[in-house]
């Protein structure tokens, strides 16, 4: 039965699409798994999915590279093109589309005037100062502000419009500014990361079109679900970073062994994200389970912590060892706000990297 808006159902846009009933429920147990709920939920999904229309999503892209759609188009779990066929429609989006120029800016114009306030927004990029970056001879920003305005949500995908990312970095020559800097009065959900993890996507996407409503967000922004642990908290090398066994360089004996990469400049410390759970590539690895650091690409302000070599314990272009008790407070200031929130275990770290360093220094001097 259509809609009351008159639509038809993502069920029965499935099937003239050419799914059985069957694969119909395989979709939707996968979707079901996919949003982390126990299979008896699945008649939720089912539901939702037999009496709801696909959500319209205008997808922007401004000062971005476009790696953030790369990833998004390799989601595995859902598949992306189930995402786009079956729970979607993708309205506009530069990286994908067929139409162009005039064309495509008045269809996303019609969109938004046929669903007001039903459509997402999902915003790639970060946002330059009005005189910098001009579409169809509009400015970003007030591209950003006309979209948003009818918005039933903005997600901002990727460090760049989450943050402001590599554009806004110093001296940040155009002003970039993160989505949520400039929209106001509407819920904008950060999904940062350099590029985010698709499944992270897809899955907060799926979220709002199967229970209408928001994920839980955390402090910052982030759907909690994905965002409430530290990759050093979930990471498969943490034993060797307990038992004070490193990696030196990338290829001495501890880098085979695959130790901790804690003085090889990891981030997993202080950086929240999925990575160690989810992985990527369908699950099959993750950058530190590969052998190299985490560079910390879903925090605040990220390129700007460099160098990316460097320890943690360390203050960024000095090669100065410094209290730890001190990085903490440097690092407290740059992610304040999901630092605090995890307080307890940056107290627990600090003692470690505390312990680690004492133990260094009186084996150097011995
Ligand atoms: S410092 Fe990095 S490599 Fe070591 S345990 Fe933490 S997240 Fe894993
Ligand atoms: S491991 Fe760290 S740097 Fe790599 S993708 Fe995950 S959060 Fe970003």
């Amino acid at each position: 039965m259509p809609t009351a808006t008159g639509h038809k159902t993502i069920y029965e846009e499935a099937l003239e699409a050419g799914l059985t009933r069957r694969d119909f429920l395989k979709l939707a147990s996968a979707i079901t798994l996919a949003l982390g709920l126990d299979l008896k939920e699945m008649p939720k999904v089912v539901r939702a999915m037999e009496t709801k229309e696909r959500v319209p999503v205008i997808w922007l892209e401004f000062q971005s590279c476009s790696g953030c759609g790369e990833s998004f188009i390799r989601s595995m779990q859902p598949r992306m093109e189930k995402v786009l066929f079956d729970l979607i429609s993708l309205e506009y989006t530069e990286l994908i589309m067929a139409g162009a120029g005039s064309a495509a800016e008045e269809h996303r114009r019609k969109i938004m005037a046929e669903y007001p306030g039903k459509y997402v927004l999902v915003v790639e990029g970060s946002v330059s100062a009005p005189e910098y970056l001009f579409i169809g001879g509009h400015s970003a920003y007030d591209i950003l502000r006309e979209t948003a305005e009818k918005a039933m949500a903005v997600i901002s995908f990727g460090s760049c419009s989450s943050w402001g990312g590599i554009p806004a970095a110093k001296p940040n020559p155009t002003g970039a500014k993160a989505v949520a800097d400039l929209v106001k009065g509407k819920p904008v959900i950060r999904v940062p990361g350099c590029p985010p993890i698709a499944e992270v996507m897809t899955n907060t996407i799926a979220h709002i079109v199967v229970f209408g409503q928001l994920p839980e967000l955390d402090e910052l922004g982030r759907p909690k679900e994905f965002f409430r642990h530290r990759l050093h908290d979930k990471c498969q090398r943490r034993a060797y970073f307990d038992a004070g066994l490193f990696a030196e360089t990338f290829d001495d004996e501890g880098a085979r062994q695959g130790y901790c990469l804690y003085k090889l400049g990891c981030r997993g410390p202080t950086t929240y994200n999925a990575c160690a759970e989810l992985r990527w590539n369908g699950g099959l690895s993750w950058p530190v389970q590969s052998g190299h650091p985490c560079i910390g690409c879903s925090e605040p302000d990220f390129w700007d912590q460099g160098p990316f070599y460097e320890r943690l314990a360390m203050i960024p272009g000095t090669q100065t060892t410094v209290n730890p008790e001190k990085v903490g407070a440097i690092l407290t200031g740059v992610v304040v706000a999901g630092i605090a929130a995890h307080a307890t275990a940056t107290v627990v770290l600090r003692g470690r990297i505390a312990k680690h360093e004492k133990a260094e220094t009186a084996a150097k001097e011995e």
